[in-house]
């Protein structure tokens, strides 16, 4: 069996390509944690980290991206390597934000199946056996879904369930509701994740759109162990427009149906206009004819415009994901085929044979 994204022009994965090991007992398992100024928790999270993949009978890599810390993160981080040679602690330059984290470390990580979870505890540890047991019966990406959410407030929980929802539909492949980032993914699909070229990533909708077998495992999700959330409000809604951007083209579609609904308006008022013009008699009534004339031309003339500018927006939009570089198509197998006993075609670039 071989796996791969099939684009002429793909660039080729930040890190070479490694062989996938069959799901069986044994096997690396990466976990990647981002960190921002979580002083607080590090070194708990490593104990429960390492406590609860013990019985997965999985060899482990933990990656720690510090991005950007302020705090003693940093040296809580080296100090746990010190001790511990499975722990990986990669230092960014500055903070770049948790999707960057979060991708720096995939892009590190050489495990047959890679766990991304938050630094703060909130998604349980405990729950990455039964993750790993998805995957070891077919699973491709095993994603933590919530049944509950301790900790957060009922505006957080209000809005970010609208939000998962909105976003769902907004987006053109399926994309999981009430899932965040912890999730175990398959090594093919890192691969076909790293493979891509676009540089701002969203990976709650990255991941989704590489395709493969995705299912839930459901769990609670905990209060913060310490320390504070990294996003404020503002934050909060800067990501959910970055997300949007990158992952749909809906707000092009909006300028459509703005168009649509301001030509609508300038017919009813040309309607408007009309009858009144030819029932009107008094002074007074041939003022609210001028009135539904303007409207009409203001309107029309509005709509015309909006059309142009959203003729322009189908242009940006393409190019943008042209330029995002995503392969028409992902391959999950290929059964009898030459090519992947050969060590793959000109166009495969990331293979592996499982
Ligand atoms: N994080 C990061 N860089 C940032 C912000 C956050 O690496 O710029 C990490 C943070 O340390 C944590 C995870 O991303 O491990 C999620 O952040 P947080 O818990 O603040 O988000 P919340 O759970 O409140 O949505
Ligand atoms: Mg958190």
């Amino acid at each position: 069996m071989k796996t791969h994204v099939s684009h002429p022009d793909i660039l080729p994965c930040e890190r070479p390509t490694r062989p996938s090991v069959a799901r069986t007992p044994g096997g690396l398992l990466s976990i990647v944690v981002p960190c921002h100024n979580e002083e607080a928790v590090v070194e708990a999270t490593h104990k429960r980290l390492v406590a609860a993949v013990a019985g997965t009978g999985m060899d482990l890599e933990i990656i720690y991206v510090d991005d950007g810390s302020r705090d003693a993160t940093l040296e809580r981080l080296e100090s746990i390597a010190t001790r511990d040679k499975r722990a990986v602690v990669v230092e960014l330059s500055r903070n770049f934000g948790q999707q960057a984290a979060m991708s720096a470390g995939i892009a590190q990580a050489r495990g047959a199946a890679v766990v991304i979870i938050d630094a703060d505890l909130q998604d349980p540890p405990e729950v990455i056996p039964e993750m790993v047991r998805a995957w070891r019966s077919g699973v491709d990406v095993a994603y933590g879904r919530r049944r509950s959410r301790e900790g957060e407030t009922r505006f957080k929980l209000l809005t970010a369930s609208l939000f998962h929802r909105l976003f769902a539909r907004l987006v053109p492949h399926p994309i999981p509701v009430d899932t965040g980032d912890f999730k175990l993914i398959d090594r093919a699909v890192v691969d076909a994740v790293c493979s891509l070229p676009e540089k701002r990533r969203y990976l709650r909708s990255l991941v989704p759109w590489a395709g493969f077998r995705h299912e839930p495992v459901w769990y609670d999700r905990h209060a913060r162990l310490a320390g504070e959330t990294k996003y404020s409000a503002r934050k909060l809604i800067m990501l959910a427009a970055d997300a949007l951007v990158i992952s749909s083209d809906a707000p092009v579609r909006l300028t459509w149906l703005c168009s649509l609904a301001l030509a609508l308006l300038g017919v009813l008022a040309t309607g408007i206009a009309t009858w009144s013009s030819m029932t009107t008699t008094t002074g007074a009534d041939r003022a609210g004819v001028s009135l539904a004339a303007i409207i009409a031309v203001a309107a029309l003339v509005a709509a015309a415009q909006t059309a142009a500018v959203a003729v322009v927006g189908e242009y940006v939009v393409r190019t943008y994901r042209e330029t995002q570089g995503r392969p028409t198509w992902v391959i999950r197998r290929t059964i009898n085929d030459a090519g992947a006993a050969t060590g793959g075609t000109r166009t495969d670039r990331s293979s592996r044979a499982a």
